[in-house]
């Protein structure tokens, strides 16, 4: 990995951009992963990650968080360069501490729920507040009730996760993302492990987080919220960005003939 310190100032997007990753490379031994990714987000975009299967969208989204340590490139969130910090002209890894900090600041939706199974929906969601930013607990508890009013599970915040369903758990999942106050919100296929009934309800929580401006980056199957959510719309396929657009250009008259076969395979 090229470790020079000399041209990742970016000042005058700084205000603006919330995700900006330059040739991002990942690799999982000889298989390349990420391949020269150049990905931007704005403040208060949605943008939506389309694509084959295996075309590297969840490593993406795991590597902006640091779930996945990057071979090459960079990765800046909020104007932060993410898993490194420059140390006499070059980058070293960052410590546990900062990225357990920028962990914090963004919140990840898995498409298995990964709720804590012992606890409450409540209990769920003031876990971390409590635990890592050390809010008071009442506080906590307040935000807690709003938020799950927000989802629209205000009478489930006694439940077990196995009283819930899938679609109900995905959305306490997403209250428990938002009681941190995320900068940042990412999706990985939240929709995909859930029956067909139960995809709409979660769909319409992230729809209207979009609608009121948080910053979002969602992996989906769901080509309708694609069109119809997303600001901005990218298209993966073989580890790289083929096309990206707003949804009018991709779904709509897109030259690309990867993009188009895509579409063509999933509409
Ligand atoms: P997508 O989300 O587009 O389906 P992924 O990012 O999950 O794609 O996977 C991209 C490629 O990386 C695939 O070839 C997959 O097999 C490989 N891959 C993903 N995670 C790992 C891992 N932890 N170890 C090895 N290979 C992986």
């Amino acid at each position: 990995m090229n470790t020079d310190v000399t041209t990742n100032d970016f000042e005058g997007s700084q205000n603006v951009e919330m995700v900006r990753t330059e040739q991002l490379v990942k690799r999982f031994g000889d298989n390349i992963v990420l391949n020269g990714i150049d990905f931007h987000v704005k403040r208060g975009q949605a943008v939506v990650v389309i694509g084959p299967s295996g075309s590297g969208k969840t490593t993406l989204l795991r590597c902006l968080n640091h779930l996945e340590k990057i071979d090459d490139g960079r990765i800046y969130i909020d104007g932060q360069l993410v898993g490194y910090r420059e140390e006499k002209g070059r980058l070293v890894e960052d410590s546990e501490a900062n990225i357990a900090r920028l962990r914090s600041q963004i919140g990840f939706v898995f498409q298995r729920f990964n709720l804590f199974a012992h606890k409450t929906a409540l209990e769920n969601i003031i876990e971390a507040p409590i635990h890592v930013l050390r809010q008071p607990k009442d506080q906590v508890v307040e935000r807690a009730r709003v938020l799950l009013d927000k989802v629209g599970l205000a009478d489930k915040e006694d439940a077990y996760p196995h009283r819930l369903s899938g679609g109900q758990q995905q959305r306490v999942a997403i209250a428990r993302a938002l009681a941190m106050n995320p900068k940042l919100m990412l999706f990985d296929e939240a929709t995909s492990a859930l029956d067909p009934e139960l995809v709409g309800e979660v769909l319409k929580v992230m729809r209207q987080l979009a609608e009121e401006g948080m910053t979002m980056v969602a992996v989906t199957h769901e080509m309708g919220f694609a069109r119809d959510v997303a600001d901005h719309v990218v298209f993966m396929d073989k580890a790289q960005i083929v096309e990206q657009g707003p949804p009018e250009q991709i779904f709509g008259e897109c030259e690309n003939e990867r993009t188009r076969n895509f579409l063509s395979r999933v509409l």
